[in-house]
């Protein structure tokens, strides 16, 4: 381990910390019932996949567990505590951090200025630098061009961006809405291999939302699949990718595909 990997490794204690559970959660929009009775839970640590089709409504799943949607009924608890009722900014202070899909990174922005947006919460100065050191070494396109602005960065940087940014934050849960979205496939692996390398190092807790179902399955230890805004499946990572009849049949695609 890096010298830089080993600091910031030991500021991340994550005891029972970092835990989501959803019970008998129900959403939507306005009259559109979206999300029915559903109910998943991300121990402090674990990677969790959400997997579905288009539409099954993961991402309103997201929105609605990092508060920037209000669930029609249902429970939401983070680290154990009741946070169906904080705003976003209240559920990122208690270490839940939420990389949205399209990744809004402020293109007029330099690179280095999105990255410290990402810890606005935090003043303690000297883990702010050795986080930002930490990012660079685990995402080194970003450093040659941290004086650039973001617009000028290609999908797969602003991606890596997005994701360095809200893990500035020091977050023990990390949501992805679609990470490999819009990414040529050896840029899909290179994001894979950092997302494990960040899981690794932090010992935090990932839930992923992807329709790219076998990267999703090789990144997580479990999976929920939603369809129509109910859970019909839930298993062990490593046990759906392996059943062909499943991924071919609820995840629209078999191996091959
Ligand atoms: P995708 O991968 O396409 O984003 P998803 O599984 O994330 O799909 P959601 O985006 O959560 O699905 O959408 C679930 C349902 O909610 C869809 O029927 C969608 O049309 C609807 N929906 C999403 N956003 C809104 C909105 N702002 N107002 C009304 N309906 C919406």
């Amino acid at each position: 381990m890096s010298k830089v990997e080993s600091t910031v490794a030991t500021q991340v204690a994550v005891p029972g910390g970092g835990s989501l559970l959803a019970k008998g959660l129900n959403a939507g929009y306005g009259k559109i019932a979206v999300l029915h009775d559903i109910s998943l839970q991300v121990a402090a640590g674990e990677s969790v996949a959400l997997l579905g089709a288009n539409g099954a409504g993961k991402t309103t799943f997201l929105r609605t567990v990092s508060g920037l949607m209000r669930p029609t009924s249902g429970r939401i608890e983070l680290g154990g505590e009741d946070v169906v009722r904080c705003s976003p900014t209240q559920i990122l202070r208690r270490g839940m951090a939420h990389v949205p899909q399209g990744r809004q990174i402020f293109g007029g922005l330099s690179v280095r200025e999105n990255l410290l947006l990402g810890c606005r919460l935090r003043t303690d100065k000297a883990a702010i630098k050795e986080e930002l050191e930490y990012m660079l070494e685990v995402f080194p396109a970003l450093a040659q061009k941290i004086r650039q602005p973001a617009g000028d960065l290609s999908g797969g940087q602003q991606q890596a961006l997005a994701i360095a940014r809200a893990l500035m934050s020091n977050p023990s849960l990390l949501l992805l809405d679609e990470p490999s979205l819009g990414l040529a496939p050896r840029l899909v692996d290179d994001l894979c291999q950092m997302l494990s390398r960040i899981r690794d190092d932090r010992k935090m807790g990932m839930l992923v939302v992807e329709q790219d179902t076998l990267l999703a399955l090789e990144l997580t230890e479990r999976a929920y699949v939603l369809q129509r805004g109910e859970i019909i499946m839930t298993g062990r990572s490593a046990e759906l990718a392996s059943d062909p009849a499943v991924v071919y049949a609820y995840l629209g695609g078999g191996p091959e595909g």
